[in-house]
């Protein structure tokens, strides 16, 4: 028997964004004056007001001693690394090309840490001139920092980076627990703390992370409270006072069929339960919450034109100026084993009526550069603007751009 249509899953409602005459509304403009101002498609736009009240919505919920950082890799453009670092608490990098953009847009070196499984020593160097509080990851990086110090002439900064005996369950993307590049095995982390010690680096305490991506709020809020007690059971064997203790994050936003937006009031509750407990058990110590994509992925649209219409064998393709060399992870070639369809519109075409079953690709030769498959539809023509919602993470950093040496894409904050 047939699926009846209500019945399959749909993509949750994207009503972040006002729609406006027919328009999609971004950044308080209709799509298509916002393409003409911004002068060529495709591009990405990210909406200020909506990362500043996303930020605004954790605040409510989050106990004020929690402190809220933004993981850079997510969006690094410096327009928009710049907005944020007057929104939240600290910048967290994986690169010491990151640490350059960080610091140009005004974060302060005390709020930012560098994290990361393979870090250059002039990457170290440089962290360590900075002054930022660096994840050690491995033990090689113990007598590195050692000797950078000295040179320097004052201690590195440094947090313990624990991979956990757990993982963030239902995650897209598992980052702890079992073998893993990240962090150093809980096993092993009492005789990197005690090398720490010996080698008089400046330790600030713990770095946890146990995956990304998830919607699961009682996952996310497991994985926070167990990272909280291991990093206390931990905390017996440290070379000092605990300073920072860095819970991770993990919090998703729904991209396909089926997903609905994270439930925080849970996630709340068990953050408000574990600060309420570390002003005992970790006196003077700030809990830290990473984030990247729950707070700028929903506020970012890639927008492309329509380039053709064409009917092969009476299938719609609407052929498109963007694709996945600038929208890898829309296309369904950044992570995803079966493609699904992000949530895509003709974002100048939202009232209309006449709708189709159509798909959006792009102008690549390779049958991977598909942006929307099989999708219901307002109909197109050339000219027209086709919207992928949920792009603010992710994006034009995370894709190919020089594949197929198309133009480069452009991206604003509005
Ligand atoms: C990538 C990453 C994040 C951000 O992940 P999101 O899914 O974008 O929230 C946070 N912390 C670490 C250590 C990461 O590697």
């Amino acid at each position: 028997m047939p699926v009846p249509i209500s019945a399959l899953p749909v993509h949750a409602p994207m009503t972040q964004f006002a729609v406006c005459c027919g328009e999609l509304v971004v950044g308080g403009e209709p799509l298509s004056r916002l393409a003409a101002r911004v002068g060529q498609t495709p591009f990405y736009a990210y909406d200020r007001a909506l990362i500043q009240a996303r930020v605004a919505e954790l605040r409510a919920l989050l106990p004020g001693t929690v402190r809220l950082h933004y993981a850079m890799k997510a969006n690094p453009m410096p327009a928009l690394l710049s907005w944020m670092v007057g929104l939240v608490d600290g910048v967290d990098v994986a690169s010491a090309g990151e640490l350059k953009v960080a610091l140009e847009a005004g974060a302060s070196p005390s709020s930012i840490s560098f994290a990361g499984p393979g870090k250059r020593e002039a990457e170290l160097r440089q962290a360590v001139a900075a002054n930022v509080l660096i994840s050690i990851e491995s033990f090689r990086e113990v007598p590195l920092l050692q000797a950078m110090a000295r040179e320097l002439g004052w201690p590195a900064r440094v947090l313990v980076r624990v991979n956990p005996d757990f993982e963030l369950k239902h995650s897209g993307l598992k980052m702890g627990g079992g073998a893993r590049q990240f962090g150093v095995d809980v096993e092993q982390v009492p005789a990197l703390l005690a090398d720490i010690g010996r080698a008089g680096l400046g330790f600030e305490g713990f770095h946890l992370y146990a995956g990304s991506q998830s919607l699961r709020a009682q996952a996310i809020a497991e994985a926070l409270q167990k990272s909280y007690e291991l990093a206390l059971r931990l905390a017996a064997k440290a070379p000092g006072p605990i300073r920072v203790v860095n819970l991770g994050g993990g919090l998703g936003i729904p991209y396909f069929p089926g997903e609905r937006h994270l439930e925080l009031a849970p996630i709340g509750g068990t953050l408000a339960h574990l600060a309420q407990r570390a002003q005992t058990e970790f006196p003077g110590a700030a809990l830290v919450l990473e984030l990247g994509r729950y707070l700028v992925g929903e506020a970012g649209v890639y927008v492309a034109r329509v380039i053709d219409r064409k009917v092969s064998r009476g299938k719609v393709f609407l052929v498109t100026d963007g694709g996945l060399h600038h929208h890898l992870a829309a296309s369904g070639n950044f992570g995803q084993v079966l493609r699904k369809n992000y949530p895509v519109a003709i974002g100048n075409l939202m009232d209309a009526t006449a709708r189709e079953t159509a798909s959006v690709v792009g102008p690549s030769c390779s049958p991977l550069d598909v942006l929307a498959d099989h999708m219901n539809l307002a109909v197109a023509q050339p000219g027209d603007l086709v919207v992928v919602f949920q792009s603010g993470a992710y994006g034009a950093s995370a894709s190919p751009q020089n594949f197929l040496a198309h133009p480069a894409c452009v991206e604003v904050l509005v």
